[in-house]
């Protein structure tokens, strides 16, 4: 799943940085390339780990790297499955809640609810269709396609959080950077998932 990510936010660079262009300041596919490749530099290391502790160090590598508002709301993520994890959750029996906690702690960091042109507007509905979702056929397909779907439907938002806020109303009419990495990312986990370990 890290080599996956890695490897899709490395191919997805320049459209991050084009998206933040629009409506940011361009950073985005920088900031997240620079963030998984150390990830991925620590691979072999964290992929040894106990759960916790592996989502832990994913999570502080990222803080430590991606920059930006992006860096420490990812960072959030896996820090917040990681003590999840670390209270009694399992993995991958409690992937649901596991995921839930990291979306929480990135709603907490960043004051922030779905409909506000974010990250959140892939992983939130990637929430829900998890919640409705797991354990029935077809489970990866579905996040999928609620990701892409989510991500598309950040179009018409007005950004209300972040850089994009400062455009108002002009930010609609772009797709977030962040949706996107996000669902760059679920994608990954889902194929990493069905590749199995
Ligand atoms: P910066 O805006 O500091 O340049 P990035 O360009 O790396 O940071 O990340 C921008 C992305 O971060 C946005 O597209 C959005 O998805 C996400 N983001 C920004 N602020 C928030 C927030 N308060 N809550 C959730 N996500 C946010
Ligand atoms: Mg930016």
């Amino acid at each position: 799943m890290i080599v996956l990510g890695a490897e899709r936010i490395a191919s997805g660079e320049a459209e991050l940085c084009a998206l933040d262009t629009a409506i940011g300041d361009g950073d985005h596919g920088t900031n997240m390339r620079r963030g998984f490749d150390a990830v991925h530099a620590k691979a072999q290391d964290i992929a040894v780990l106990p759960s916790a502790a592996a989502l832990t160090a994913i999570g502080a590598t990222l803080v430590m790297t991606v920059g930006g508002a992006s860096g420490p709301l990812y960072g959030s993520f896996f820090l917040g499955a990681g003590s999840a994890v670390e209270r009694g959750l399992r993995l991958p029996e409690d992937m649901v809640e596991v995921f839930a906690a990291g979306v929480e702690a990135v709603a907490a960091r960043g004051r922030a609810t779905a409909g506000e042109k974010t990250m959140l507007d892939v992983l939130v509905p990637v929430l829900n269709a998890l919640r409705t979702e797991a354990g029935r056929p077809g489970l990866a397909d579905k996040l999928r396609a609620v990701a892409r779907r989510s991500l598309q439907l950040t179009g018409p938002m007005v950004a209300t959080k972040g850089r994009a806020a400062y455009l108002g109303r002009r930010s609609a009419g772009h797709l977030d950077p962040g949706a996107k990495s996000s669902c760059l990312i679920v994608e990954a986990i889902c194929d990493g998932w069905e590749a199995g370990p």
